[in-house]
């Protein structure tokens, strides 16, 4: 075992999360350094290299704005990045900003320990490092940890596998090959019309329908770059303005579907598809708060689906049933009429799941399919899965596993009670995935900065969420969540798609503008909620 290496922050993760802190721990003083799983930066779009793979929030938004010269001198090509193109900027930024140089990368964190006696955290690592830290920053993302379902079989394929969300870094062809795929959410949509294409033949295994929109995707005007970019800063603070943080251009009307008639709903739904995105949710003001409204809504898609898709069947199987927004909303370039394609097979698994798999492919409904390579697009044990499998150890021995038993708790989705001095980014209790997150991210690692620095000019050693305070944010996260139709469907938000999760509605519903505002309130009032302790 090493000797043990003095610091005074560890950042665990090199996604856009864990890059801004380190850069903002230099600018601050403080001796930070980061460990990575993976052998480079980038997170999300270091992992998820599958084909298709691109953001769903514009690229104009889903960028840093903490650095002027940053955001004036990048230039994206296309409405929505693709993940190489997100991949190159990240690396971009680690070059500008000259981070690597403390980032240890092929480094997992397996272990933190808290030390009542000197107040520091124990951070073990799989490289037998061990290092003593003053704080914890838990970059390691809510979309990181892989779900990758024990099918029994699962070591008898003889085949090839694949997870979206641990593509290989060399390109995969599937030219000639029969393929399967299991999963339709985001990563299965955006990935099958490629796969489609180059695959001889695909076999999509399909348990729950998606709702789906067009990304119309295109290349990005320079006039509207250079209108953008001539004040950024406005279009940065209209869009922290809006309750998803993205999407201030495209108005969010407010008026309700029963004020509407049906050609002016239809009108309505109708320019929002053909705007494409995430802002068809917001056609009309009651979306999320009325099932009747909603319903209106999601038969609007369907049609869609029964026009673009040929057989009528297979449209049927396509219509997602339920509330149009209660999974997270996926955007798409031609997924439905993939279908269309002589060389691509719907199965409808719902009520007949995957029973084995076996040496040649897998066995549902009593039939065996045959397969050259298997996917995964099974998605992520999110939000709380990266902070789970690392080993954390609280105040008096507690482990976090321990603390979140029955599903996560936390205090603005930043601290916990009982583990002093660790921040979370985007974790549960933070708008995190229900935001643009580099707008979350931005404002997440500024408010633990600002913390950071209150505590070093007032001489505090640690800071803690009070278990009031924590409660009274759960309460209001759980209060807020279900005046929506949010908790109403088995999604992963609610850690629905991991057998044996608790049911819990893990981001807080609040919005952006409310949550930045609480966020001020309590830094403001001296950190409201926080217990400190001074040195001893
Ligand atoms: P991540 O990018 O997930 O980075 C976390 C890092 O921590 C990873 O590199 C991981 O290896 C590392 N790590 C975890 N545990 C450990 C450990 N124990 N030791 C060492 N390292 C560890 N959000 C949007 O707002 N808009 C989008 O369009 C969008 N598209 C997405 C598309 C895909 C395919 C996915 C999966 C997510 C998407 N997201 C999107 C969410 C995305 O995760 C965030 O936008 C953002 O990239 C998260 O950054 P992060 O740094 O918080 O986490
Ligand atoms: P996901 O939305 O959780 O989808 C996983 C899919 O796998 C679902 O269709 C699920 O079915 C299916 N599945 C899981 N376990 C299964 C099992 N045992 N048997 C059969 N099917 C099973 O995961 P994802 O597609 O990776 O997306 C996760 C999130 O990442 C997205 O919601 C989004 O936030 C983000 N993302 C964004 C983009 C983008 O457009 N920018 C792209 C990809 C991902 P059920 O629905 O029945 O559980």
């Amino acid at each position: 075992m090493a000797d043990t290496q003095v610091l005074d922050a560890i950042i665990v993760g090199a996604g856009f999360a864990g890059m801004y802190t380190l850069h903002r721990m230099r600018e601050a003083g403080f001796n930070a350094r980061v460990f990575e799983a993976g052998d480079n930066v980038g997170g999300t779009w270091y992992w998820n290299r599958y084909p298709g793979a691109r953001c769903d929030v514009e690229s104009m938004e889903y960028s840093y704005s903490f650095d002027a010269d940053l955001q004036q001198n990048w230039e994206w090509s296309e409405r929505y990045a693709t993940q190489p193109e997100i991949l190159s900027y990240a690396n971009h930024v680690a070059d500008r900003f000259d981070l690597r140089r403390d980032i240890s990368f092929n480094t997992r964190v397996t272990a933190l320990k808290y030390q009542e006696a000197n107040k520091r955290w124990l951070v073990t690592t799989d490289k037998n490092e061990r290092v003593s830290t003053r704080f914890c920053i838990m970059a390691t993302g809510c979309l990181s940890s892989i779900n990758q379902p024990a099918f029994e079989g699962l070591e008898n394929f003889g085949g090839e596998t694949y997870h979206t969300g641990r593509w290989p870094h060399e390109e995969v062809n599937f030219s000639g090959k029969t393929v399967g795929i299991i999963g339709t959410g985001s990563s299965a949509i955006q990935s099958i019309p490629l796969i489609a294409e180059n695959a001889k033949h695909l076999t999509v295994f399909q348990r729950t329908p998606n709702f789906s929109i067009p990304a119309h995707n295109q290349d990005l005007d320079p006039a509207f770059i250079e209108e953008i970019k001539s004040d950024y800063e406005n279009f940065r603070s209209e869009n922290r303005q809006m309750f998803g943080g993205f999407g201030a251009r495209r108005a969010a009307y407010e008026d309700s579907v029963w004020d509407a008639d049906n050609d002016k709903r239809h009108a309505r739904f109708e320019e929002r598809w053909s705007l494409g995105g995430l802002g068809f949710l917001r056609s009309f003001g009651d979306l999320s708060q009325s099932i009747e409204a909603n319903d209106i809504a999601a038969e609007f898609v369907r049609e869609k689906i029964r026009e673009i898709v040929d057989d009528p069947a297979v449209a049927e199987t396509l219509c997602p049933e339920g509330v149009i927004g209660c999974k997270r909303l996926c955007v798409d370039t031609n997924y439905y009429a993939t279908f269309n394609r002589e060389n691509v097979q719907l199965i409808d698994i719902k009520n007949e799941p995957i029973e084995t798999l076996t040496e040649a492919g897998l066995v549902t409904g009593g039939v065996e399919y045959q397969f050259d390579a298997i996917i995964f697009a099974t998605g992520f044990d999110a939000m709380t899965g990266s902070l789970q499998r690392i080993n954390i150890e609280g105040r008096s021995g507690l482990t976090l596993k321990e603390k979140w038993a029955a599903g996560p708790r936390t205090y603005l989705g930043l601290s916990i009670s009982d583990f002093p001095n660790l921040f979370t980014i985007s974790g549960p209790g933070s708008p995190s995935v229900l935001s643009n997150m580099i707008v979350t991210i931005e404002q997440h690692v500024n408010w633990i900065m600002d913390c950071l620095v209150f505590m070093r000019d007032e001489a505090l050693t640690t800071i803690e969420a009070e278990p009031q305070a924590e409660e009274g944010w759960v309460n209001q996260g759980n209060e807020l969540a279900n005046m929506t139709l949010m908790p109403k469907c088995n999604s992963w938000y609610l850690g629905a798609n991991v057998p044996g999760k608790p049911r819990i509605f893990m981001p807080y519903v609040g919005g952006i503008p409310l949550y930045f505002e609480t966020c001020e309130r309590v830094a403001a009032n001296r950190y409201e909620g926080f217990a400190f302790s001074a040195k001893a």
